[in-house]
C-alpha cells in the first residue's frame, strides 16, 4: 500500500464548451477568401479581380450574368429585351414559385438567362447571358421563350447573335415543358441561320444536359473558357451504363477540343478581344 495517495480533483466542465472551444472555426469574414474548384487554392478575394481567374492554374470562377455583361460589352451599351415575361408554374410543382421568388431576390435577375441588344468591340449585337446562381441556369418556358425571341428579334433586324451558355439542362419543375423548349429554340436559330446571320456560343462553366444537346452546340463559331465543364449525362451515369471507367479530363473544354466538338478555348482576358475580332471579320 502506497504512503502517498495522489489526490485527484476534478474540475467539472460544460462538455459542450469544451467542444466549443476545441473545433471552433476561425472567425473569417464571408466573401474574404475563395477555394479554387479546381486546384483547391485558397485565394484572398481581391486577388481574384473582376475576371475571377485563379492566379495559380487559370479555372475561371462562375460569372453571374450581370459581372459578365460588365466584362464583355462597350461601355453601357446594353439594353434589355423581353423582362416581363413571367415563370408559370404549369405542373404545380411543390414550392417552385416561392423557389423561383427567393432566387429573384438573391439573384437579381428575372430568369436564368438576360438577352438584350449591346455593342461589343463597335459591333450591335443580339446577346444573351445565362447565370447559373439560377436554379443552376435550368431551361424552363421562360428561359426558352427569351432566347427564342432573341434570335427571332435578331433575325428581324439582321443581327449576329452572341450567346453565354451555363445551364445545369432542362428545368425538371416544369417537366416536358421544359424539354419543348430544345426544338423551339433549334427552329430559330435555323432561321436566323437561313438569313445568313452568325451564331457565336461560348460555353462557360457548366454547359450541360438539354442545352448542350441544342443550341449550346448549334453556334457557328463554338467558343469556351478553360477547364469548363461540357456535357450531355453525367459522368457517373455514363460509367454505370457503359460499364467503363472515363479519362480524368472527359467532359472537359481541353478533352472537347481534342475531339473536334468546341473551335478554340479562350481565356476570359482574351474574350472580349475574341469575340470583337470575329464578329468584326463577319460585319
Ligand atoms: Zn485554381
Amino acid at each position: 500500500m502506497p504512503f502517498f495517495k495522489k489526490k485527484t480533483s476534478y474540475i467539472r466542465m460544460n462538455p459542450k464548451s469544451v467542444v466549443d472551444q476545441k473545433f471552433k472555426e476561425p472567425d473569417v469574414p464571408k466573401g474574404m477568401f475563395e477555394k479554387c474548384p479546381a486546384c483547391k487554392t485558397i485565394i484572398y478575394q481581391k486577388d481574384l479581380g473582376k475576371e475571377k481567374c485563379c492566379p495559380s492554374c487559370g479555372y475561371n470562377f462562375r460569372l453571374g450574368a450581370k459581372e459578365r455583361l460588365a466584362l464583355i460589352i462597350d461601355g453601357c451599351s446594353f439594353a434589355e429585351w423581353n423582362s416581363d415575361l413571367q415563370t408559370k408554374d404549369p405542373l404545380n410543382f411543390p414550392n417552385y414559385l416561392e423557389k423561383i421568388k427567393i432566387t429573384q431576390e438573391k439573384t437579381g435577375l428575372d430568369e436564368a438567362v438576360l438577352t438584350g441588344l449591346a455593342v461589343i468591340d463597335g459591333v450591335e449585337v443580339a446577346l444573351g447571358i445565362m447565370d447559373s446562381n439560377f436554379i443552376m441556369g435550368s431551361m424552363g418556358t421562360v428561359v426558352g421563350e427569351k432566347i427564342t425571341r432573341l434570335f427571332e428579334q435578331a433575325t428581324s433586324q439582321k443581327l449576329p447573335v452572341v450567346l453565354f451558355t451555363a445551364s445545369g439542362g432542362a428545368r425538371m419543375q416544369e417537366g416536358i415543358m421544359s424539354l419543348m423548349q430544345m426544338a423551339k429554340i433549334s427552329g430559330a436559330v435555323k432561321r436566323h441561320s437561313d438569313a445568313g446571320l452568325l451564331y457565336l456560343t461560348i460555353l462557360t462553366d457548366p454547359t450541360t444536359g438539354g442545352v448542350t444537346a441544342s443550341f449550346a452546340m448549334e453556334g457557328d463559331i463554338i467558343l469556351a473558357e478553360p477547364q469548363t465543364l461540357i456535357g450531355f449525362a453525367g459522368r457517373r451515369v455514363i460509367e454505370t451504363t457503359m460499364k467503363t471507367q472515363l479519362p480524368d479530363d472527359f467532359q472537359k473544354a481541353e478533352f472537347l477540343l481534342e475531339h473536334g466538338f468546341i473551335d478554340a478555348i479562350v481565356d476570359r482576358f482574351h474574350l472580349k478581344e475574341k469575340i470583337g475580332k470575329i464578329l468584326n471579320m463577319h460585319k
